[in-house]
């Protein structure tokens, strides 16, 4: 495998903080109605954005749906110095919500998603971190959410509503062969379904949906696999079965100080042999 990250990584250093992560407010104010000016940076990952301001920094992506939140997030709107009349409107991306988030905020080298990318997201939940999803990905892109559960599904639908580039389908992420009309040829798997078959669920889905060298990101809850093990052990067996099915493994990420005995695997499915 490539590496193990614990965290950090060289270059551009954000100020985060555990507070401004959870969309706490800064003591002096921020957000639409503030006088103070947040400076806007794009991150090194196109879609993802930074926000600056003197007392910490805040990972943000332009709202797709401007005017709505999906959580209870904060919202940035600034004006887009192209057009003085025209506002962007960012969400904070609360890391502490979101598996994704804490393993951007770890520094994470790669998510395999982009502005125009195709997504198909397993455990989408009622909407929290696909949400992000859909704002990175934008008009150009699609992201197809999975969820097992008719409850978070509601949640779900409602929210792809206002984002035309989200399809949700209530479905079980065993059973691929049951959307396999709704959903196309994939950029990226990105699996976070807490189950103990997890490895095995993204396998099948890849087989029918990720394109050859395509990538994945993959969140592993140790005890959803063996409350007993040694969570370090948990994750290498799952990186075991990632590689029997075709993927090539890059890197680990641990989600400490956000999820407690998580870490977020990601690399390419059947990656092409590079030439001698
Ligand atoms: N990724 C979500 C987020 O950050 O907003 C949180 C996901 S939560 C940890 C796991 C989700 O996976 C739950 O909503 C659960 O219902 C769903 N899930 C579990 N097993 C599944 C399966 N076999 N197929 C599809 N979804 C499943």
């Amino acid at each position: 495998m490539g590496k193990e990250n614990r965290g950090g990584r060289g270059g551009h250093k954000p100020n985060f903080s555990n507070r401004s992560q959870r969309g706490g407010r800064p003591r002096t104010g921020l957000g639409a109605k503030s006088k103070q000016k947040t400076i806007i940076e794009p991150h090194r990952f196109p879609g993802v954005f930074i926000a600056k301001t003197p007392q910490y920094d805040l990972l943000l992506t332009k709202n797709f749906s401007p005017g709505q939140t999906v959580y209870g997030e904060k919202k940035i709107q600034v004006t887009d110095e192209s057009s003085p009349e025209t506002k962007i409107e960012y969400r904070v991306w609360n890391a502490f919500r979101s598996k994704l988030g804490a393993a951007i905020l770890n520094g994470i080298e790669s998510i395999y998603m982009q502005p125009g990318s195709k997504v198909l997201y397993l455990g989408a939940a009622s909407g929290t971190t696909i949400s992000h999803v859909s704002d990175i990905v934008g008009e150009n892109g699609v992201v197809y959410g999975i969820e097992i559960s008719e409850r978070s599904g509601r949640d779900l639908i409602n929210m792809a509503k206002m984002r035309n580039n989200l399809i949700p389908i209530i479905e079980d992420g065993r059973k691929p062969y049951k959307y396999r009309m709704m959903v196309s040829m994939v950029d990226c798997i990105f699996a976070d379904v807490a189950q103990p078959d997890q490895a095995r669920i993204v396998g099948m889905n890849a087989q029918y949906f990720l394109k050859n060298g395509g990538g994945f990101v993959f969140s592993i809850k140790a005890t959803c696999i063996d409350s007993t093990a040694e969570p370090a052990v948990v994750f290498a067996n799952q990186i075991q079965e990632l590689k029997k099915m075709g993927f090539k493994t890059k890197e680990q990420v641990t989600l400490e100080p956000f999820e407690r005995d998580h870490c977020v695997v990601t690399g390419v499915y059947r990656a092409k042999k590079k030439k001698e």
